[in-house]
């Protein structure tokens, strides 16, 4: 056994000595790293990293070598912003419109960066370029104490107000797709000189400009190596093609309106004006990447700011097959109302996670998609988290609600903070196996 494993428990209790009988120090979730200091006989002493608490006694049987997958939704406020951790790396997907994000990735990778000087984050997905999804990402790729493998994005680009391009976004075409005349984003971009070119050009929007600066300037350093435009053509995302016992991503979305040659997206219209003219957030949101994570039995979906009219071209695109299907579902649109039920039913997952903030002007997550959402599941114990209210405002300071999954690929978990905790066991975490058998009734599902 190495000198570093990994709790493979649900909840593993470290304990003050090598024997069950005495008190617990630390519980600490599925997959937690753990530095063996100790053996005696069937015992590991063990400690966490830094600033997660007491390290104790845990028996051999309830570690592993393998770290397994752990996904935390980061409370981002209104937007998105996920971490996914595995044995083939770190990958972020979205990173909020604030600091949040690029906080809690220091603080959580300062250990790393204190040891190895630096933390290397194998992909950046940019699920549509909407403030709420990409703003937060840009100080995190400033920051030399990481680098990059590849940013992905669905290649629309945002223009400023004053380029004179169709709803800021390019040049469109009419096209006609199944006897119908439709407009059609025929103008995108894929790699870093593609981004490097347009920042040069001038005429961004200026946090969209930002952003990509800051990314060719990471480039330039040698702290980025490539930037792709992924759609449903990639099939995989790169280095996670193979089998679920390593970590396969997919990518669902988005759909191009033709399957071979240039890059072409449907203008969405809103949802109020299904056959009216195209809508910029529409558009914009609808395109967003979907990626399906399958690890071990246990799957994920990732689908950005999806509405109805994306929905529909997804499921029209997919036919009779249903890739969809899952066991955790991000809430697409932070739990707007703009959802169509016929997908919640494709998903049909057990638990779905709202990421969504209080600030005002925003008023997700909506009644009806909560309501939705819970129905809409599997079992009769379903799980919804939500980011907002798992955030804790005290008198002196804001605990953020951040939302855990974890899997060791036969065992899943989910785990939000306490808001009371205890101080002798630190045990700040509210965790649920899914299925979930109930914390009082022990329903079946
Ligand atoms: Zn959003």
């Amino acid at each position: 056994m190495s000198d570093i494993v990994y709790a493979d428990q649900p909840e593993t209790i470290l304990y003050e000595h090598p024997n069950e009988k005495s008190s617990p120090r630390n519980h600490v979730l599925l997959g937690t790293w753990l530095r063996v200091l100790e053996r005696q006989n069937n015992w590991l002493n063990v400690e966490p990293r830094p600033n997660r608490g007491d390290g104790g006694w845990v028996s051999k049987n309830e570690v592993r070598n393998d770290p397994g997958l752990k996904i935390f939704f980061v409370d981002v406020g209104q937007g998105d912003g996920a971490i996914i951790e595995s044995a083939k790396g770190i990958i972020v997907i979205d990173g909020g419109p604030n600091s949040n994000f690029y906080r809690f990735m220091r603080h959580r990778y300062k250990p790393i960066i204190q040891e190895q000087g630096h933390v290397h984050i194998d992909a950046i997905v940019v699920s549509h370029p909407d403030d709420d999804h990409f703003h937060g990402l840009t100080r995190l790729i400033e920051d030399d104490d990481f680098t990059f493998g590849t940013i992905y994005h669905n290649g629309i680009i945002r223009y400023s107000g004053n380029a004179g391009k169709e709803l800021d976004l390019g040049i469109f075409r009419n096209r006609t797709i199944s006897g119908k005349d439709v407009r059609v984003l025929t103008e995108t971009f894929n790699s870093i000189e593609d981004a490097g070119d347009l920042v040069d050009n001038g005429h961004l929007m200026s946090r969209f400009n930002d952003f990509w600066l800051a990314a060719w300037n990471a480039h330039v350093d040698g702290r980025l190596a490539r930037v792709h435009r992924i759609t449903n053509r990639d099939k995989t995302l790169s280095g996670y093609s193979g089998t679920q016992s390593t970590l396969r991503i997919e990518v669902l979305g988005p759909v191009p309106t033709q399957r071979s040659g240039r890059i072409e997206y449907v203008g969405f219209p809103p949802p109020e004006n299904p056959k009216g003219q195209a809508s910029k957030s529409h558009t914009i949101n609808g395109h967003s990447i979907v990626l399906k994570l399958i690890y071990g039995e246990h799957s994920f979906l990732f689908s950005g700011d999806l509405n109805i009219p994306a929905e529909k071209h997804l499921l029209a695109h997919y036919g009779s097959k249903n890739p969809f299907r899952v066991n955790i579902a991000k809430a697409c649109h932070h739990g707007s109302s703009d959802f169509s039920v016929a997908f919640l039913k494709k998903v049909l997952p057990q638990v779905n996670v709202f990421s969504s903030g209080e600030e005002r002007g925003h008023d997700h997550p909506m009644p009806d998609a909560l309501g939705a959402a819970g129905h809409h599941t599997r079992g009769s114990l379903p799980l919804l988290f939500s980011t907002e209210l798992a955030r804790t405002a005290g008198a002196s300071r804001t605990h953020y609600g951040l939302i855990n999954a974890r899997s060791n690929g036969a065992v899943l978990t989910m785990a939000q903070m306490k808001e009371r905790r205890t101080a002798r066991t630190r045990d700040v975490w509210n965790s649920f196996t899914v299925p979930w058998k109930g914390r009082f009734h022990k329903e079946s599902s």
